[in-house]
């Protein structure tokens, strides 16, 4: 008679929607259809709705909101930052400083850029994940048009000092861009303290729908149109609005705002109790990433002789949604490259399983996997030819 529930773990992969957020989009889906370039009622409401959306994202960064355009997601708002920024420098400096942890979105677009061109310097890590600023600004030269670091990673959890590589921006006159991808709604993010010049977003990532994101753009900031065509989104990014969705995105803006001083400690408190459980259970494992620069959901574990893709399947079995950074990810079962940037020792690597907490993770979720993996562990451990 015992039933497998689900224990929803991989809240940095993607996140549940609210109950909010359905609820706000579902009129834009039904009745409320218009186009919102049109004049009459329904366009106008649907016009509405994007404009209120657009208060409540930036209410959340302490924006304003003509600072903030709606995108397809994070990755499209982290293309629309670097190309934007190089292809609008004319012949001013070509060039981009990042990091070598950043999420695909941008080290790609960076490579991409490189290919045709312009240059990009991957500044390393330390072992925990951490960007030191001085690097940052050992790497900037005159040819450097923009800065891009992110504010949290998404696999190891690490929280880079963004306002400190601001400063360090500021007084090179270099743009500063962030990945907050993770970050916002699930911690205090504010573009005022932080510094930047744009920050990228996604509504999935907070509890809103899939397909949706935003870019801040600072005032000032020379950023070319990224899709040519109609006017939508102030010329930035043509094509008719994703109403819905950003409807969708607004409401979980405002329930983040609103969920926030009470939901980080709750989740903090969690996480704790996550990575001490499991540290205590079993021998051999370490955590990955900064224990104090840390997001308040991420436990990042290396369990060592076995292989992180065969643990996430076998916590499948039991109901539980994790993720690893070793092999699912790649065919090559190559660690991922935040790992390999961390140096983390091959091992670790590839023993590693990601467990990110969300609004809904309760205390008996917690346990539950603390006992249900050291079993599993001792299991595969046992076949594994690594084992001493
Ligand atoms: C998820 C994620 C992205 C991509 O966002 P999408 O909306 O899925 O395109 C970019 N950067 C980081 C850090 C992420 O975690």
């Amino acid at each position: 008679m015992s039933e497998i529930k689900t224990v929803y773990l991989d809240h940095a992969a993607t996140t549940p929607p609210a109950a909010e957020v359905a609820g706000a989009m579902q009129p834009y889906l039904e009745s409320k259809y218009g186009n919102p370039s049109a004049l009459y009622a329904i366009g106008r409401e649907s016009k509405q709705a994007i404009e209120k959306a657009r208060r409540q994202v930036a209410a959340l960064i302490n924006a304003s909101p003509d600072e903030v355009y709606f995108t397809s997601g994070g990755s499209e708002s982290d293309n629309m930052a670097l190309r934007g920024v190089l292809q609008a420098g004319g012949d001013g400096p070509r060039d981009i400083v990042t990091t070598r942890i950043e999420h695909h979105a941008v080290l790609e677009t960076a490579e991409f850029l490189q290919s045709i061109g312009y240059g990009a310097t991957f500044v390393e890590v330390d072992s925990t994940g951490l960007v030191d600023p001085a690097d940052i600004k050992a790497a900037i030269t005159p040819e450097t048009a923009l800065v891009s670091v992110m504010h949290a990673n998404n696999e190891v959890g690490t929280i880079e000092p963004i306002s400190q590589i601001s400063r360090i921006c500021r007084e090179a006159g270099v743009h500063l861009h962030t990945d907050a991808v993770q970050t916002v709604g699930n911690i205090p993010v504010d573009v005022e303290e932080m510094g930047v010049d744009m920050l990228s977003m996604s509504a999935h990532k907070l509890y809103g729908p899939k397909g949706v994101g935003a870019i801040y753009i600072r005032r000032g900031t020379r950023v070319a149109r990224f899709i040519h065509g109609g006017e939508q989104e102030r010329g930035m990014r043509a094509g008719t609005e994703n109403i819905g969705g950003i409807a969708g995105f607004g409401a979980a803006a405002e329930l983040a705002a609103a969920e926030m001083e009470a939901k980080v400690p709750r989740i903090k408190a969690l996480r704790d109790r996550l990575a001490d459980g499991l540290l205590s259970a079993m021998a051999d494992v370490v955590l990955n990433g900064n224990p104090d620069a840390r997001l308040p959901n991420n436990v990042h574990i290396g369990i060592r002789y076995i292989e992180g893709e065969a643990i996430c399947l076998q916590l499948d079995t039991v109901g539980v949604c994790a993720s690893t950074g070793s092999a699912c990810s790649s065919e090559a079962l190559e660690p991922s490259h935040v790992l390999l940037a961390l140096g983390v020792p091959t091992l670790e690597a590839h023993g590693s399983v990601r467990f990110s907490l969300g609004r809904g993770t309760t205390e008996e979720e917690v346990d539950y996997v603390i006992e249900q993996l050291p079993p599993i562990v001792k299991r595969l451990r046992a076949m594994s030819p690594l084992t001493k």
